[in-house]
């Protein structure tokens, strides 16, 4: 097999979608497995909806998702000189012809058709000759499509699809003002950059027919096809925002890790037997075509969440400290300290045990910085009325005693002041808890003190005596 390209080919009128992403993904998977490469082309011929803030926010989405491109990305614009050049090649082999109709000519030749129950195909000059039209008039290139037989493109994720020769139009691939059309571009670029693979949406399958007709005319290689299902939502209808129709940064924003995402794409149309977790090393090793599904895949958060879960949980611990680290400095507005430093590198193992997306572990990590006297919630306030304040002054003494702050050491002392004072266990610890985390979900309670420190939780118990 020669040499695997593959390319992703965005057009830049918005973000990098979530299903522009898979398709990248994919064609980023395939190139790699085959040790091939994986191009990125620019669709920006549509100059009035094609802007610079969506070339940046795709570039910044594949940079993201660690789909890294080989060579520079190329800009489909810059080569309309080319696509012209092939337009005109398939006017002098005859694959293509001059088409003089005006506008309102092919509207009434459309309504025509259409009453008459026929195809309309725009060959209204196929069988004309360019001297039966006026002198300097403007004339679009049209292909001349084969009127008989059939085309079956052996699709690598659809199977054999069939077309009858019959119902293509005489497309048009170069407009009267000189620009190519989105047909002609795709297949001479993909035919220029070498691309043997076309992984893509399969709402482009119909334009794959019409496309194949361009390879045929120059007589250059058909790359293989591969039309992946598009993605709905868990419904089973049309992805909306609603269902996560975002782009990807709104997924970056919403505190999902890059391989978590990966790993979600990936699962989203392609399957390994039953595994659900896929490191990117796996899915370059296994990834095929063969088992793309066919059926629409079906977007769920909940897996999204389960996923991410679980990279949180695996991810490296000074990964996810400089994460957090720089998440809370954002939302506090300073330079977190040495000693809150410290606290996060201890806390996190464990609070990322709970965590499935980042700023839930930002915000439960939050309690371990300096930001006495702490907002308290509804519910903790509730605790922290009445009886248990003499209980957290009384306790607040006791603890400022020990002389060595260790989890054994605390939980000791203050199971003997329970005692001590004839009170549940519960009744002391319930309190304390929040005073000390204002609420917050927290984990092993005497962990957090240990972590906390001994001045910064006898600090918190005394400003709720005092509030
Ligand atoms: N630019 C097209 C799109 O964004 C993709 C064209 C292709 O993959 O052939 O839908």
């Amino acid at each position: 097999m020669p040499k695997v390209v593959t390319r992703f080919a965005p057009s830049p009128t918005g973000f990098l979608h979530i299903g522009g992403a898979r398709t990248a993904l994919y064609n980023w998977l395939f190139a790699r497995h085959h040790g091939g490469d994986f191009l990125l082309r620019i669709e920006d011929t549509d100059l009035k909806r094609s802007t610079d803030e969506a070339i940046d926010a795709i570039l910044a989405g594949m940079r993201w998702l660690g789909l890294d491109w080989d060579g520079t990305a190329i800009s489909q614009a810059s080569r309309a000189n080319r696509h012209q050049e092939v337009a005109l090649a398939m006017l002098k082999n005859g694959k293509a012809y001059r088409c003089y109709a005006s506008a309102e000519e092919l509207t009434e030749a459309r309504e025509a058709a259409r009453t008459e129950g026929r195809n309309f195909r725009g060959d209204l000059w196929r069988d004309r000759d360019a001297s039966e039209a006026p002198e300097g008039a403007p004339y679009a290139v049209r292909i001349k499509m084969p009127r008989e037989g059939e085309v079956t493109i052996r699709d690598a994720v659809q199977g054999d699809v069939t077309v009858k020769n019959s119902e293509l139009d005489d497309m048009i691939i170069l407009r009267s003002d000189g620009t190519p059309t989105y047909m002609l571009a795709v297949v001479v670029d993909d035919h220029d950059m070498g691309v043997t693979h076309i992984i893509r949406g399969d709402d482009h399958l119909n334009n794959a027919f019409r496309q194949y007709q361009i390879y045929e005319a120059m007589e250059w290689d058909v790359p293989v096809f591969a039309h992946i299902p598009l993605i709905h939502g868990p419904d089973g209808k049309k992805l909306s925002k609603r269902h996560g129709a975002l782009g990807v940064e709104a997924y970056e924003e919403m505190g999902f890790l890059p391989e978590a995402m990966r790993n979600y794409l990936l699962r989203l149309g392609w399957s390994h037997g039953d595994d659900e977790i896929i490191s990117t090393e796996d899915a370059i090793k296994w990834f095929n075509l063969e088992s793309v599904g066919c059926g629409p895949a079906r977007f769920d958060f909940d897996k999204l969440d389960n996923l991410n879960g679980h990279y949180i949980r695996e991810a490296d611990a000074d990964r996810l400290l400089s994460i957090v680290k720089s998440e809370l400095e954002n939302n506090l507005s300073r330079t977190l300290e040495e000693t809150e430093v410290a606290r996060l590198s201890r806390a996190l193992p464990s609070l990322a045990e709970r965590a499935k997306r980042l700023p839930e572990l930002t915000e439960s990590a939050s309690l371990f910085c300096n930001t006495r006297p702490l907002d308290v919630t509804d519910n903790a306030a509730k605790q922290l009325t009445g009886d248990a304040l003499p209980v957290l002054e009384k306790v607040a003494n006791e603890l400022e005693a020990v002389t060595e702050w260790s989890a054994p050491v605390i939980k000791a002392a203050i199971m003997s002041f329970a005692e001590a004072e004839g009170l549940k266990l519960g009744k002391v610890m319930q309190p304390i808890r929040a005073a000390v985390t204002g609420g917050k979900q927290s984990g092993d309670l005497v962990e957090t003190l240990e972590i906390l420190g001994q001045g910064e939780t006898i600090g918190r118990l005394r400003d709720r005596v005092a509030a």
